[in-house]
């Protein structure tokens, strides 16, 4: 703790954002004795993984399930340094349930290793090989991932935490780095195998926002094993609130604070360094300028570039500029009575309706059911959540927006209604959330979710690091390695604690 001090003042941090990412980097950093400042624009913490009441349903906003609960897990890590309990959670089993177009019987990711194999065998002939090479990626990349590596590495101490993560056993994955799932599929001979591809494509945009074909092949090894034991996929008892409300709970016991509805609305840059943020508070329009020796914005990579105005560095903003489509998401939020869920349901399944239509564009949903007393809905009534990503231009500068939003909440409404008892009797309330909707309550850049993708161009040590061209700016969340989810965003904050920590010398000059 002495060490975050120059002289007898504690450094101070303003972190821009109550997401996970800006929750964990905040209590994280509280906890090592650092003056911490969170500052929000929404009402609640948690950004995408945040919640919403009505009619005494609590609806999850966006995530739904959480890895890195499993002890060794980054959750687990993180929560067991805090001091504080994890949430408690059950695990998915299967992690999800995935029917193809035109099949009534799923695919079913089952938690047990040797239960998935079978499965996987029995529904995609002649694709262990696949399989096989992917366990073999995912054992390699997951203990180098555990040896927190910095990803991609901006100066010496960023390569040295690097360098210190690689073991022989890692060289494994080198030859791979520039495949492709696609291009693996090729390989086997597997590329023809329609609902294998199919299969893929549904879970691996889940995780990656591409094509199985698009989709990193070191990434994908991770995406699609991270389901099974020992680790594997947990559902929050109570909400997914619980992970903000404890991670909130950390910052304030260690002397950080919190403020919600406070929008920053510009970060300060002096000679390539960061000096502080502009600040409004919303209720009372008062606006400030608060000065920081760090500023972490837990925000997008686009929003990053928003902040800083005619302050962020060309190259920089060239390369933002120039990324690939980012995705959005349409959500639908349904408060049902009990009857409509059919016996046995899993908490998580996947629907691709049309073969020949898009993954997304509510062609393909992600459905995530409640389980009677798991917190979310009253006794005999459940909350159903699909959603599916969507392009983006569909929704921006048009004028029959809600005609849009209501067609696309009847069709999901439709396609939902050919596995759940969907009838008005059974449904008590319904609403959608769509990129206006994301753009709103979570600010995010014409409400791009998911990150920048898992693409070859952009995953590990080709995305955007933590560490910007700005002096003691550092970036957290999906933007950054390893991507999207709440476990991901986690890890992207202890890289930025360890950095900031790690600079504790300089901070004195
Ligand atoms: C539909 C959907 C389903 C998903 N399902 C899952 C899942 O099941 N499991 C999983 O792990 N992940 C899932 N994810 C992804 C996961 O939710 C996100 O990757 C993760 O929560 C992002 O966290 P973050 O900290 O990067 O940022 P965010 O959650 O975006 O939080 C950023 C915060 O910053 C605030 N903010 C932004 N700009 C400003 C500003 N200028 N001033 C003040 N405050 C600001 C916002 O209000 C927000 O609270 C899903 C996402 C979506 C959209």
């Amino acid at each position: 703790m002495p060490g975050n001090r120059i002289g007898s003042i504690r450094s101070r941090v303003i972190i821009i954002g109550a997401g996970i990412g800006g929750l964990t980097a905040g209590a994280l950093l509280a906890h090592k004795g650092y003056s911490v400042l969170i500052l929000d624009q929404a009402i609640v913490p948690g950004g995408c993984a945040s919640t919403f009441k009505r009619k005494g349903f609590t609806f999850d906003v966006g995530a739904t399930q959480v890895a890195g609960l499993e002890p060794g897990g980054i959750h687990h890590r993180i929560f067991s340094e805090l001091e504080i309990d994890l949430p408690e959670a059950t695990p998915c089993d299967p992690a999800c349930a995935v029917y193809l177009p035109g099949e009534d019987t799923p695919i079913n990711v089952w938690r047990d290793p040797q239960k998935w194999q079978e499965e996987r065998s029995r529904q995609f002939p002649g694709s262990e090989p696949f399989w096989e090479l992917i366990a073999a990626l995912f054992k390699a990349s997951w203990e180098f991932q555990g040896r927190d590596p910095v990803l991609p590495p901006r100066n010496i101490w960023d390569l040295w935490q690097l360098t210190k993560a690689i073991r022989s056993s890692t060289f494994v994955t080198v030859p791979y780095t520039l495949f492709t799932v696609g291009d693996a599929l090729r390989a086997y001979g597997l590329i023809e195998d329609s609902r294998l591809k199919t299969f893929l494509d549904l879970q691996l945009k889940l995780y990656s926002q591409v094509s199985a074909e698009e989709t990193a092949l070191l990434y994908a090894a991770t995406a699609l094993s991270v389901s099974q034991l020992p680790q594997g996929l947990f559902h929050l008892q109570g909400s997914m609130q619980t992970l903000s409300d404890r991670l909130v709970s950390a910052l304030e016991r260690d002397g950080g604070k919190l403020l919600m509805r406070h929008t920053v609305e510009s970060i300060k840059v002096e000679k390539g360094k960061v000096t502080g943020v502009v600040i409004r508070n919303q209720k009372t329009d008062e606006v400030w300028t608060e000065h920081a020796d760090h500023v972490v914005a837990n925000v997008t990579v686009q929003n990053l570039v928003q902040l800083l105005g005619k302050k962020a560095p060309h190259g920089y903003k060239q390369r933002v500029q120039k990324l690939p489509p980012a995705s959005g998401a349409f959500v639908v939020y349904l408060g049902v009575d009990e009857s409509a869920i059919p016996v046995g349901c899993p908490p998580h399944l996947q629907f691709m309706y049309d073969a020949n239509g898009p993954v997304g564009e509510n062609n393909s949903l992600f459905v995530s059911v409640s389980r009677p007393g798991d917190g979310r809905a009253p006794t005999g009534k459940a909350t159903i959540i699909a959603s599916s990503f969507v392009n983006l231009d569909k929704w921006w500068g048009i004028d029959d927006y809600e005609e849009l939003k209501e067609h696309y909440t009847n069709e999901a409404i439709a396609h939902l209604a050919k596995f759940f008892y969907l009838k008005p009797e059974t449904i008590i309330h319904v609403e959608a959330a769509t990129p206006r909707t994301f753009e709103r309550y979570t600010a995010r850049d014409r409400g791009i979710v998911g990150g920048i993708g898992q693409r070859l161009s952009t995953f590990g040590p080709f995305g955007f690091a933590n560490r910007t061209p700005i002096k003691h700016l550092w970036l957290v969340g999906d933007s950054t390695h390893p991507g999207e989810g709440t476990a991901g965003v986690s890890y992207s904050a202890l890289t930025v604690v360890r950095q900031i920590e790690s600079q504790k010398t300089s901070s004195v000059g």
